[in-house]
């Protein structure tokens, strides 16, 4: 029972949850819209008084109020800051899905939310669109079309790698015998990352076979749900989760980890999500097998047979840092690689601006955050910015390569399967 005056609040929120706040603001400096705009509604504490004043009807949802609930990254900063223990996560997803119900959206920015929210969870959807680009890489023209195109799909299009230049498969030494007591991991393909991250993927599962993990796959993967947990579309969401586990669940895994750290945070959430559902319990025993990929490979230490003299900075992408708590793993694991320097960028846990699909669908904030991050990793002179999400790794080299900089942005798996197999290459 509430201990509050909540007898005739809207369902808003999680109501009780608010109650957390003590309105200290130490959370202000951590929140990336608060740093990049100085308003106080654009910063966790403002948003949590709105959320509150919606709830109790001191408030109407009108486009002011919606415009800084949608400005919010959903990259939970202010969670690792918060003294208090505030479940913003969770508190601005719920908000998401009143603002869904309850608001109606001018045009342009129906659609584009509309036309994520369509294509985006489906591959096969995202294949078909993306095929026009595949064909302008190939003949060499997407540069040519591009100054044609109105500034917006320009923005979109400059998110999209280039065909094939995220890939390092082509020298991969043949894996060793695994034993069949092996510890079992599935890496989670997720939706997007299916299309846009395939060596990030598939080189997880490369590096998890030569540190000895048996790797599982699943017959054929779907969505996650993170991308209808960051619209406000929580039905589709548990319809993902429910899929999700009943594909997974009987696999029996150890483990399970995704290529991008916003998958695996959505997983990890199956518990909340999915907890009056019957399938909790699997929900459960699935969230509490979640785990990162420099995690894995720090339990069965990796081999590497050269040096790899560079230098390189380290971007926590938010789902990993604040989602999961996981930050030394991948900094003690970039430290193994033999000749390899590691150097800290500033703020290196302040969102990138990819957060989802933001980028999409807020790309004046995200530009103003990738200025950010690019000055920041060039500040450091690193030749490598290496990260464990293929959003961030999007967001950031699109910025890197509007400066014309010859910094590397890559994924964490594909720069160990780089320095891996470099050894591999100088030891035939
Ligand atoms: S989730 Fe991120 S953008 Fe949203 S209030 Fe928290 S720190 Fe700010
Ligand atoms: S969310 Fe936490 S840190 Fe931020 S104002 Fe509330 S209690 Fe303070």
């Amino acid at each position: 029972m509430s201990e509050h005056p909540a007898s005739a609040h809207r369902d808003v929120t999680d109501y009780e949850l608010l109650f957390d706040c003590v309105h200290c603001g130490l959370c202000a400096e951590a929140c990336p819209t608060y740093v990049a705009t100085r308003s106080e509604m654009d910063s966790p504490r403002g948003r949590i008084y709105l959320m509150k004043a919606l709830a109790e009807g001191r408030m109407d949802l009108d486009a002011d109020a919606a415009r800084h609930l949608d400005l919010c990254l959903g990259c939970r900063g202010c969670e690792s800051a918060c003294p208090s223990g505030v479940k913003y996560g969770r508190l601005i997803e719920a908000a998401r899905v009143f603002v869904e119900c309850e608001y109606r959206r001018a045009g342009f920015d129906r659609f584009r939310r509309a036309a994520v929210s369509v294509v985006f969870p489906y591959p096969a959807r995202l294949r078909a669109l993306l095929m026009p680009v595949r064909i302008l890489d190939w003949l060499g023209l997407r540069k040519v079309v591009r100054t044609a195109l109105p500034v917006a799909a320009r923005e979109w299009l400059d998110l999209l790698p280039r065909h094939g230049t995220n890939s390092t498969e082509a020298n991969w030494p043949a894996p060793g015998a695994i034993a069949d007591d092996a510890p079992a991991v599935i890496v989670h393909h997720g939706c997007v990352a299916q299309v846009l991250a395939k060596s990030e993927n598939a080189n997880s599962e490369r590096l998890l076979a030569a540190a000895g993990y048996r790797v599982v796959k699943i017959p054929s993967t779907k969505c996650c749900g993170a991308l209808d947990l960051h619209a406000g579309n929580g039905e589709r969401a548990r319809e993902f989760a429910r899929a999700n586990v009943l594909a997974i669940s009987k696999l029996k895994p150890d483990a399970i980890i995704s290529a991008a750290s916003g998958c695996s945070t959505a997983i990890a959430e199956y518990r909340e999500i999915l907890k009056d559902d019957t399938l909790a319990p699997e929900a459960e025993m699935l969230a509490s097998k979640v785990k990162d990929l420099s995690s894995l490979l720090l339990e069965r230490p990796l081999q590497f047979s050269a040096r790899f003299d560079c230098v390189v900075t380290y971007h926590d992408a938010c789902h990993l840092a604040h989602g999961l708590g996981v930050r030394e793993a991948p900094r003690v694991l970039l430290r193994s690689v033999p000749g390899l320097k590691l150097v800290e960028m500033e703020n290196s846990d302040l969102c990138c601006g990819s957060a989802g699909s933001y980028n999409l669908t807020e790309p004046k904030m995200a530009r103003e955050l990738a200025r950010r991050k690019a000055d920041s990793i060039a500040a450091t002179g690193a030749q490598y910015v290496v990260l464990a999400n293929p959003g961030c790794e999007f967001q950031i080299a699109a910025e890197l390569r509007r400066r014309g900089s010859s910094i590397r942005v890559m994924h964490l798996a594909d720069f160990f399967a780089l320095a891996m197999t470099r050894g591999a290459k100088q030891n035939r």
